[in-house]
């Protein structure tokens, strides 16, 4: 059977975009597919990363799609105790960092096919057939990028997250407002204002700021979570009527942070980004480069079974599986605290900066410092706070 390309990327996501160029640099024939008519519009309302975690990727921070540097975030606790973290952020222009990174694709000759959707797919002996909104095509190997509501896994019977209801749904606005842009941390509330995750201010500069809530376990309509945040957030910054904060545009979707990858490959197909549970612009795109290197190298094998893809799983279990899984475990704790526990271990870090009990290195090592500092200062606190923590092995 004629295949019409090699490789066939479904979803131009920051995880397919990086897996299309992975497998392209490697010299194979990559096609990409996007249902929007054009990648990056509308864009996704993901727009903030930190250094460290775009660290992550094989690329550098391009200041044309930087709207806005950050200084590090402050976390904030129901009782008002302020976390400080300095680290460097940055706000990006979403449509444009998509757009940047698609260029860096046809530079590499990848087809790039927009306003076309995939339907279904099917394995014929070594070949899988993908039907779109356009026509069926074949090819040796699919990697699904299609983010977490698409449901092309499940077509195929496929489970790749291992916490699939586990998502948290989100409200994100672009808001308006006298001088609420001006402050360089972001601002992450957590407690009972957005259960199993967090609310967040990110200031974008002058008038304009993005306010949002992550819930999780609350079903999929968070707008009474989001109601009561902007009430807190007038309050916090001294803003007597909550109507003098414009609503311009709002965003909902379902961040897969806590779902935890599970199945990522099958015989010819490979799954990546948020529909892998691997949440994040920065670590979706790692996942991807992984995905695009092996999918690569797999065609030149002419060996796209299950076996020879499970080399993308076997690396990104090596390099990223730990901070997923102290992720999840932070946020299972932090799911099952009420406000007063969250004061008291949020309290343990007054006039700390967090950046110095940290320290550099890798998530997992940072954790445990933060961890240490928590045992030497109020060691029964921390005890009987972190003990899930600890028997999940992260100690
Ligand atoms: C409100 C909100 C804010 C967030 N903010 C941040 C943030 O600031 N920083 C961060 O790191 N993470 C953030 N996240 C998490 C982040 O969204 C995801 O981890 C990130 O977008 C990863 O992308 P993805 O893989 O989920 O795919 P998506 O970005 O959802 O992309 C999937 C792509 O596939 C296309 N597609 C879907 N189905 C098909 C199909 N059948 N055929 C063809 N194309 C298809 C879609 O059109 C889309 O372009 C946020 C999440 C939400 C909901």
């Amino acid at each position: 059977m004629d295949i019409d390309t090699e490789v066939l990327v479904i979803g131009a996501s920051p995880a397919g975009i990086s897996a299309a160029a992975a497998a392209a640099a490697h010299d194979v024939d990559v096609t990409l597919i996007e249902r929007k008519k054009e990648i990056g519009n509308p864009p996704h309302p993901a727009n903030t990363f930190f250094e460290g975690m775009f660290d992550r990727t094989s690329e550098i921070i391009h200041h044309e799609y930087v709207i806005r540097e950050m200084s590090g975030m402050h976390i904030v606790s129901p009782a008002g105790n302020r976390i400080v973290h300095e680290t460097p952020g940055y706000i990006i222009d979403r449509e444009k960092f998509d757009k940047y990174h698609a260029k860096g694709l046809i530079r590499n000759n990848v087809d790039i096919m927009t306003g076309v959707s995939a339907h279904n797919l099917i394995r014929k002996k070594n070949i899988i057939q993908t039907s779109t909104s356009d026509q069926i095509l074949a090819s040796n190997i699919v990697i699904i990028a299609d983010g977490i509501s698409s449901g092309l896994c499940a077509l195929i019977g496929l489970h790749p997250t291992k916490y699939p209801h586990d998502i948290a749904w989100a409200i994100e606005a672009e808001v308006e407002a006298d001088g609420i842009g001006d402050p360089d941390f972001f601002e992450y509330y957590i407690g009972s204002i957005a259960p199993g995750w967090k609310a967040t201010y990110s200031p974008c500069g002058g008038d304009r700021a993005n306010l949002g809530v992550f819930v999780r376990r609350h079903g999929q309509d968070v707008s009474r979570f989001f109601d009561l945040w902007l009430r807190r957030f007038a309050e916090e910054k001294n803003i007597s009527d909550v109507s003098d904060i414009r609503i311009i545009r709002r965003h909902t979707g379902g961040d897969p942070i806590a779902t935890i990858p599970n199945e990522t490959v099958s015989d010819g197909i490979m799954v990546t980004g948020g529909a892998a549970g691997q949440s994040g612009i920065c670590y979706g795109m790692r996942a991807g480069e992984i995905c695009g290197m092996v999918a690569a190298k797999a065609v030149a094998a002419s060996n796209t079974s299950k076996k020879a893809l499970s080399e993308y799983r076997h690396i990104w279990e090596k390099e990223l599986e730990s901070e997923y899984m102290l992720g999840r475990s932070a946020l299972e704790i932090l799911r099952k605290m009420d406000d007063e526990e969250i004061d008291r271990l949020t309290g343990m870090f007054a006039g700390v900066n967090l950046s110095r009990v940290t320290g550099a290195g890798s998530p997992r090592s940072q954790a445990i410092r933060v961890m240490r500092f928590m045992l030497r200062k109020e060691p029964k606190t921390a005890l009987s706070l972190l003990s899930p923590l600890i028997r999940s092995g992260i100690g």
